[in-house]
């Protein structure tokens, strides 16, 4: 990746995008499309269909004609597997102009960006090529005069919905597992960052996906959402987002034909520093890095800082240091370290929670603002916040931008109290050098994912999910395939 070839691409105009259904591009049925702003800029990009329920119906009845007729599920999984190969390859191969693409519509810094969308597709998708024809039916021990088998059967036609973060990889995770088990898919990218994943489902075909399998409508989440939530004719839905979104969707479920629903929500990960941490500079940087890449639009951003009492002042000095330190602005530069902030709305929606916490006794210590409003683009400064108190806002409401909010403890089970207690329970980290105290705190915070003196930075070996109000399902690792499987008992008399 070099400066001059981003330019290149950026400065390439970006055409229209429409739907995907049935392997062909397709305009809205009544020739809608909607504007993309680039976050980079304010400037309009390119346009997308602004899709009606009746494209989303078209879209799940090619899904299942698909999956009914077998096209895919009944090919051999060493030729589904080829073709998943073959589309991580392409994925790869066109990783810059995907990332270029998505940072045009998402706002995330480049160097991120490119790591962790195409890189990261790539990575999944080859990941479960690579496993499907490594999962194995069983037989079970019963007596001997049954022979009890249990298979893995696709569950038919999947619904993923995908949030603006990180489309490619969040996409990858879903569509990796599904497609792999022999599945039908239908995706609704979010209305701010479609672009790189309808790129990446025209790959998926140039690869030899047949058409029907995976199909891509894009538009409002309350218009074509809600149609395939409600659809009768689908099987599972699988879901990145906020938990308002997630809500709805059970509810769309209950409403329609109970499709099994699995929700990866927000998150308010505590990020706990104990005075006997290893490397308290190391943390510093760490924990800078963890709240405020991609200007915090992480599910799993360290958004909390518990910082115990006797190390609390100069820990607070060392994040800020760094956090000043950090360059903010174009996130195609590629020494950019904090891009823009996805959207206007969601820039004010920053800005409001910071406004808030200090009406709730909250101390601004750096940021707080906008910056770099002459270009138009949606930029906010690293922003500390200490005397955070347990029940402010805060400390209680998930923010999703560059915004940390800081509360001191004075011993380990303070921590703990103060780590449990929130709705949430998607990530952590501990900082300590005490191994005893390291396992208590994996085993005492309440979360899907816990870091022990690191924060984030897990590969796609290990499940990815929450507890409590961050969620009720896992993606990455083998446990994803579950959610894209049904279990059929054999029970034959011998
Ligand atoms: P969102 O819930 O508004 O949107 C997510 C998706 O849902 C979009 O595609 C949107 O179009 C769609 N949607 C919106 N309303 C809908 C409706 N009524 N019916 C069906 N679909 C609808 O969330 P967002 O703003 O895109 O993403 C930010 C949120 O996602 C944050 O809260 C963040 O923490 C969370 N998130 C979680 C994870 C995780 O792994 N747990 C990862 C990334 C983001």
């Amino acid at each position: 990746m070099d400066q001059s070839s981003i330019d290149a691409l950026r400065s390439q105009a970006v055409p229209a995008f429409t739907h995907f259904i049935d392997g062909q591009h397709v305009a809205a049925s009544d020739g809608a499309s909607m504007d993309i702003l680039s976050p980079i800029n304010g400037q309009v990009l390119t346009s997308v269909a602004r899709g009606t329920a009746a494209d989303m119906h078209a879209a799940i009845a090619a899904a299942r004609k698909a999956f009914d007729d077998q096209r895919w599920a009944g090919q051999a999984p060493a030729a589904r597997k080829k073709i998943l190969m073959k589309w991580a390859d392409l994925i790869e191969a066109n990783a810059l102009e995907l990332a270029v693409l998505g940072v045009r519509d998402n706002g995330t810094e480049i160097g991120m960006a490119f790591k962790a969308e195409p890189g990261s597709a790539a990575n999944t998708i080859r990941y479960y090529a690579e496993a499907l024809d490594k999962i194995y039916g069983e037989v079970a021990p019963t007596a001997k005069d049954v022979l009890g088998m249990i298979h893995k059967e696709p569950v038919g036609v999947v619904g993923a919905i995908i949030p603006w973060n990180f489309p490619m990889m969040i996409g990858a995770w879903k569509l990796g597992p599904a497609l792999a088990m022999g599945n039908s898919v239908v995706l609704k990218p979010a209305e701010t960052a479609s672009l790189s994943l309808m790129r990446m489902v025209e790959l998926a075909h140039e690869a030899g996906l047949p058409p029907g399998v995976l199909n891509a409508v894009t538009g409002e989440g309350a218009v074509v959402g809600e149609a395939l939530g409600l659809s009768m004719d689908v099987d599972v839905l699988v879901f990145t987002g906020s938990g308002t979104t997630g809500r709805r969707l059970m509810e769309y479920s209950a409403r329609s034909n109970l499709k099994r629903v699995y929700l990866e929500l927000g998150g308010k990960s505590p990020n706990i520093i104990f005075a006997d941490a290893p490397n308290l500079d190391e943390a510093a940087k760490v924990a800078a890095g963890g709240i405020f890449r991609n200007a915090g639009q992480v599910c799993v951003a360290g958004s909390r800082l518990l910082v115990e009492q006797s190390i609390h002042d100069e820990f607070v000095a060392a994040v800020a240091s760094v956090a000043q330190s950090m360059n903010v602005g174009d996130p195609l530069n590629i020494t950019t370290q904090i891009g823009a902030v996805n959207s206007d709305a969601q820039l004010q929606q920053n800005l409001g929670f910071v406004e808030t916490a200090q009406g709730e006794g909250g101390q601004l210590i750096t940021g707080g603002n906008r910056i770099l409003e002459d270009t138009g683009g949606y930029y906010m400064a690293p922003t500390i916040i200490t005397g955070v108190s347990q029940d402010a806002t805060l400390s209680q409401k998930e923010v999703f931008g560059p915004v940390l909010g800081v509360t001191p403890f004075n011993d380990e089970q303070e921590a703990v109290r103060l780590a449990n207690s929130t709705v949430y329970g998607l990530a952590g980290a501990a900082w300590t050098s005490n191994l005893s105290r390291a396992h208590r705190m994996v085993r005492s915070v309440r979360t899907g994912v816990m870091h022990i003196n690191t924060y984030g930075g897990a590969d796609g070996t290990v499940p990815l999910g929450g507890v409590g109000q961050s969620g009720n399902g896992h993606d990455k690792s083998l446990h994803a395939v579950d959610k894209y499987c049904n279990l059929k008992t054999a029970w034959i008399k011998l």
